[in-house]
């Protein structure tokens, strides 16, 4: 089953969020850096347009080096947008931020057009940290109240950078099956829209293929080199029992397992992992869209013989 999470405001959030967007010159979307694609909310590119983008990778220090690197190369290629990576060690990343914005809109600046930024990002992905150092760095920089406080949601990053917060909370969207299972893993999704079991063993599945290693090194499986063709609940079975895992009788306790795979890729216990490449999201998503198509198409069909017959009906009726 997939992960079913319908959390409410969204309309809300969408409604403040065409009413900002009006006066906002650059949008910094902040993405987790363990899963570029999945924590991105599509709603968001729709509502903000051609407005020029700074996509954050954040918590870089939990990613995958190369892949964060590929990440950051699939983005920068696209028209209006620059990327960087970012984690909370940064203390002080008000300047790469302020420097990429500048250059993303160049028209604005200086005290007549100051230049308006909005951040966006999905619950979990390190906002209110990054504000928080934000705001702090600033704070305890100048000592002076001037531009520090934040004003209804609003941060002077310099006199003439201004960073607005989203209005509202800015859900993800799961259109395709396997973010769900991702943004779970992540800790994206609250805990009652989810089977843990059931996301543990996605999580191996997208594990194995790239990051055999790790797995070995984290719960000493011996033979690396078969891991990737191992089928997810015999991996999970294996790790069980290697973390101890197990209930009276010698059965592997498949719900504790699962606890522990979840908390190790939490933590970053077993290594910096990123779950999907550019390339692959890409095809996740194109599948996703092709499914959702169908599914339209089928609703519309479903309508319009529903109509016949009830025209059908009627005609009888009249008669
Ligand atoms: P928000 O919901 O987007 O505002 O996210 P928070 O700022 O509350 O962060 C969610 C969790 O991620 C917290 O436990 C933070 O300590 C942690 N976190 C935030 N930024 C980073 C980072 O750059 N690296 C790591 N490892 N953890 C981070």
């Amino acid at each position: 089953m997939a992960i079913q999470w319908f959390p409410g405001h969204m309309n809300v959030t969408k409604k403040a969020i065409i009413e900002r967007i009006k006066d906002i010159d650059v949008v910094i979307e902040l993405l987790d850096a363990r899963l570029p694609g999945s924590s991105a909310n599509p709603m968001l590119a729709q509502l903000t347009g051609h407005r020029p983008k700074l996509k954050v990778l954040n918590k870089q220090d939990l990613a995958d080096p190369e892949r964060t690197a590929a990440w950051l190369a699939h983005y920068n290629a696209q028209s209006e947008t620059q990327a960087i990576g970012l984690d909370a060690s940064e203390t002080s990343p008000a300047q790469r931020l302020i420097k990429a914005c500048r250059e993303l809109a160049p028209h604005r600046g200086g005290m007549v057009k100051p230049l308006r930024v909005l951040i966006c990002g999905i619950p979990n992905v390190g906002k209110s940290t990054l504000l928080n150092t934000l705001v702090g760095k600033k704070a305890a920089k100048t000592g002076d109240e001037a531009g520090i406080t934040r004003i209804e949601q609003r941060i002077n990053l310099a006199d003439d950078v201004y960073l607005f917060d989203t209005p509202g909370m800015l859900w993800p969207k799961i259109t395709v099956e396997k973010s769900g299972y991702h943004l779970a893993a992540s800790g994206a999704v609250g805990r009652n829209a989810y089977d843990e079991e059931e996301v543990a063993l996605e999580l191996l599945a997208s594990l194995k293929g790239p990051y055999p290693h790790l797995l070995a090194t984290r719960y000493k499986l011996d033979d690396v080199a078969a891991i990737p063709a191992l089928h997810d609940e015999v991996l999970l079975t294996e790790i069980g029992r290697k973390r101890g895992a197990v209930m009276s009788g010698g059965r592997v306790n498949l719900t504790k397992a699962a606890e522990i795979v979840l908390n190790d890729f939490r933590s970053a216990i077993l290594g910096r992992i990123t779950l999907e490449t550019p390339e692959e999201f890409m095809r996740w998503w194109a599948a996703g869209e092709a499914l959702e198509a169908e599914r339209q198409k089928k609703k519309l069909l479903r309508s319009a013989k529903g109509k016949a017959r009830q025209a059908l009906l009627d005609d009888t009726a009249e008669d």
